[in-house]
């Protein structure tokens, strides 16, 4: 009996089999960005950029600096630094693999900075403060995203190495409130203000907090019972399990203020002396005792209002004296003028700090080995709330930050005898004559060098079409005029068209002429928009 054959059927199984079992093993990646990440885009950069810009400038009209730090640094930098039992060191840093010393991403700023001024020495020469820097860029947490709360998110932030004094502490906050108020943004939040003493201070409230926990240890959360088994009991203070919040809320609790020394309370009463002297109101919480009277100098267009937080401790070890945040208010968002409701804002309660810092002077001293005391006192912001605030007060209030967009202006080049034939003859692309393209090139780029700078965006489209693809293309990008470059018109004369998108007007012109005749009707057409 003849043996089957199988060559056609192993032909044709044998490639698919093998494809389907690759394919199982070595999937192809997935679109998604990974989670608690974003791709972002044109708009969104654009936006970005220019809000970076904003910051920057108004930094640096303070004698503050840029400075640039890797990002990843050493994991025992962090360690030291933030604190063992912290959650960002315990549980929240990306390490790098296979590194030695071991590498992680960073997950905050002030480390690295006192880190790079160490290594350059300013930090170590008195004689060389103050230093004022500021940095902007990327750090990486492992939180549970949230709207407002991601694994990769920009920070701008500002550090004031080498300043020991409180009066540096309301310059440091009175940054802050500079560049909110640059954004537009003051008024909607409220600076909430502490003081966690010197050392001496903060060890009698931390034994104090610790035996008045004692008794309700079993209704605290198992988060916050390891925390006072390591000696982190100050993190019980702002922790948002329900559970501990409960506890934290007896009227019996002792207070942080209580358990200051003569110096530390001098040293706050005076910070908030000056604050109120400016003009920042104190408002709710428990009344801070300052000296000045509050609402008048300095900030009388655009009152601040300051409560004092006993509670606010700040979730990194190096903190003390002046602890610091900028929280969105309450009631959030703008009155929404539609429905005369009080908007809550996009960002949550627990995200609503878009600004914190505060004073750190033992951070030079723990990372150096004892061997360089340095004052400082700094705050970082989230970009990436800023932004949510922003496009939520655009929406509320139509007042927009953002300058109006560049006026778009396509130039293209037009196969005017449908000659489009992918390949075809005459020299140029898909048919059209090299001489229209060049022609086209010449009229773009002296566009785009004739002075107007940042206001002029000129496209062009290089997939030739007939002009109906070619003025889709241009309404597709929203162009306002369009430099239409054909053949038959430039045989007649050197004449190309331009044209009004929006009034339809059409102009035959010499191409020596573009620039001015475009400049002309740029001119005339109406309101631009914004980003
Ligand atoms: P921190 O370094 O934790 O003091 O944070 C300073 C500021 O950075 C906060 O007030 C937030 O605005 C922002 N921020 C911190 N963590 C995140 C995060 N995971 N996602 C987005 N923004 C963040």
């Amino acid at each position: 009996m003849p043996r089957p054959n199988y060559n056609g059927f192993k032909r044709t199984l044998h490639p698919l089999l093998c494809r389907f079992l690759s394919a199982k093993k070595n999937p192809p990646p997935s679109f998604h960005p990974p989670r608690g990440t974003h791709d972002t885009f044109h708009a969104t950069n654009r936006k970005r950029r220019h809000l970076e810009r904003l910051l920057q400038t108004t930094i640096e009209k303070h004698g503050v600096s840029e400075i640039k730090t890797p990002t990843f640094d050493h994991r025992s930098l962090f360690d030291r630094a933030l604190g063992a039992t912290t959650d960002v060191v315990s549980k929240e840093m990306y390490s790098l693999d296979h590194t030695d010393p071991p590498l992680v991403l960073r997950p905050e700023g002030t480390a690295s900075v006192a880190r790079a001024l160490l290594h350059q020495g300013t930090a170590t020469q008195p004689h060389l403060w103050p230093c004022k820097v500021w940095y902007s860029g990327s750090f990486y947490r492992r939180e549970r995203p949230q709207k407002g709360r991601y694994r990769q998110f920009d920070q701008f932030g500002v550090e004031l190495v080498g300043c020991g004094t409180w009066m540096d502490d309301v310059e440091c906050i009175m940054m802050g409130h500079d560049v909110l108020q640059r954004l537009g943004l003051a008024p909607y939040v409220e600076l909430r203000l502490n003081s966690l003493g010197d050392q001496e201070s903060r060890t009698r409230y931390k034994e104090t907090l610790t035996e008045w926990l004692r008794p309700y240890m079993d209704e605290l959360s198992d988060t916050s019972q390891t925390r006072i088994r390591n000696g982190d009991v100050l993190r019980v203070l702002d922790s948002k399990r329900p559970e501990d919040r409960q506890v934290m809320a007896r009227d019996d609790r002792p207070l942080m203020s209580h358990s200051w020394n003569a110096a530390s309370k001098d040293h706050f009463e005076k910070v908030v002396g000056m604050l109120r002297e400016v003009g920042v109101m104190v408002d709710g919480g428990e009344e801070v005792e300052g000296e000045g009277e509050g609402g008048k100098g300095l900030l009388a267009s655009n009152p601040m209002t300051m409560v004092h937080d006993e509670a606010l401790v700040r979730g990194l070890d190096y903190y003390c004296h002046t602890a610091f945040e900028f929280v969105v208010k309450e009631s959030g968002g703008k009155q929404n003028k539609k429905n005369k409701k009080k908007k809550k804002s996009v960002l949550g309660r627990q995200q609503g700090t878009v600004l914190a810092g505060g004073r750190y002077d033992q951070l030079y001293s723990v990372l150096s080995g004892g061997k360089h005391d340095v004052p400082a006192v700094g705050w970082a912001l989230g970009m990436d709330r800023i932004a949510l605030m922003l496009e939520e007060l655009e929406e509320d209030t139509a007042e927009s930050l953002w300058p109006l967009a560049p006026v778009k202006i396509a130039v293209l080049p037009v196969g005017d005898k449908g000659a489009m034939v992918c390949g075809g003859g005459g020299g140029g692309s898909g048919g059209v004559p090299a001489a229209v393209l060049s022609t086209a090139l010449r009229i773009g780029h002296g566009l785009r060098n004739c002075g107007e700078g940042d206001d002029w965006d000129v496209l062009t489209n290089n997939d030739v079409g007939r002009l109906k693809q070619q003025m889709k293309f241009a309404n597709r990008e929203a162009c306002e005029v369009v430099v239409l470059v054909g053949e038959d018109e430039l045989d007649q004369g050197g004449c190309v068209s331009v044209k009004n998108m929006a009034t339809s007007e059409q102009v035959q012109v010499e191409v020596g002429q573009v620039v001015e005749v475009v400049r002309k009707m740029v001119s005339r057409s109406g309101g631009r928009a914004r980003w």
